[in-house]
């Protein structure tokens, strides 16, 4: 923990450890440092980066006009799967908001994380660990896979429990907006804040020509080389419905389903009852795909209720949304 945070103070890179995925963490306050997150994933320049600290308390130091739902929030729900939108402060530099004169901050539930962020005292801002497109790692060595040699160091704290990314609710906005659903359920924000809307991009890509609301919505996301069908609707129905599909493809389908398909290269992603292990599970199957010589993947979608809004979500954007309801 004392070289991670070593490193990170000398403008280095370092694989963090999270409960949600593994983060590509550098000084968030030092625009150099954060130009080589973007070079190591080849990230577009105006994706914005979360800003990781330690708690509530450092919420002044990077953000002002933080209204009282923050505090409601961090309390309730920090250290967590929840990233907040916030008015940022003139000492975040530009290349860590990607321009954004707003700036998202989360308090990541991983004990070495925590750890090291205080002995650096600096806050990490950190994407996902993956090379940019490609499905977040949920383990250190799928870090690995993607960053040897572009990064100083890796981390190690077990894999994620979380398995999807952060949550993501834009406070500066009335009533608030869910920009990305994620480890906390949509349910579970409503529940403290009252009224939160959903932006359109949680349910669809973007139409041509439309803008963002936040820029990290345009791009492409977590997908296998291969591309990738998402069926929604009843399971029994959706399992069919892929069975009819051909032989020799890859299927991403609940444990109960999974010999339905003897032909295929089959990654179960869970009990179709369980959507916390579908989230834990969810990048790994889709990764796992690349080392395959499948030249199409079809994948069963829980409902939207709960964490099954970030399930299918990541999902519906791994196949550029294409989404064929049963
Ligand atoms: P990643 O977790 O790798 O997707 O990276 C962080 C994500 O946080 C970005 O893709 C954005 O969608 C989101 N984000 C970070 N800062 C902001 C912000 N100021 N406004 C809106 N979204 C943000
Ligand atoms: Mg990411």
């Amino acid at each position: 923990m004392d070289a991670a945070a070593a490193i990170l103070r000398a403008g280095g890179l370092v694989g963090i450890p999270t409960e949600t995925v593994y983060g590509l963490g550098a000084n968030g306050l030092n625009g150099e440092a954060v130009r080589r997150i973007f070079e190591a994933k080849g990230r577009p320049q105006d994706n914005p980066l979360i800003l990781h600290v330690p708690g509530a308390d450092w919420l002044e130091r990077y953000c002002r006009n933080i209204p009282a739902a923050a505090y409601t929030l961090a309390s309730r729900f920090w250290p967590g799967p929840l990233t907040m939108i916030l008015q940022r402060r003139s000492n975040v530099p530009n290349v860590t908001t990607g321009g954004l004169e707003t700036v998202g901050v989360r308090c990541p539930n991983h004990p070495l994380t925590l750890e090291v962020i205080r002995r650096a005292d600096i806050p990490v801002a950190a994407p996902s660990g993956n090379t940019s497109g490609r499905p977040s790692p949920t383990c250190a060595q799928h870090m690995w896979e993607d960053m040897e040699g572009k990064i100083d160091a890796i981390l190690d704290g077990g894999p994620c429990g979380v398995g999807v990314e952060s949550t993501i609710i834009d406070l500066t906005c009335r009533p608030p907006r869910l920009l990305r659903p994620g480890g906390l359920p949509l349910e579970a924000l409503r529940d403290a804040l009252g009224e939160v809307d959903v932006d359109k991009a949680v349910e669809r890509g973007l139409a041509p020509g439309e803008k963002p609301k936040a820029p990290g919505m345009k791009y492409r996301h977590y997908a296998p080389r291969a591309p990738v069908t998402v069926v929604t609707g009843d399971p029994v129905r959706s399992a069919r419905y892929i069975r009819r599909q051909g032989r020799g493809m890859g299927v991403i389908c609940f444990d109960e389903y999974a010999e339905l398909f003897p032909d295929c290269v089959v990654e179960p992603i869970g009990p179709a009852g369980d959507k916390a292990e579908q989230a834990r599970r969810v990048f790994d199957a889709l990764r796992a795909f690349d080392a395959t010589d499948v030249r199409e993947i079809y994948a069963q979608c829980p409902d939207e209720g709960g964490l099954g809004l970030a399930v299918a979500n990541r999902l519906k954007k791994a196949a550029g949304f294409h989404v064929v309801e049963v």
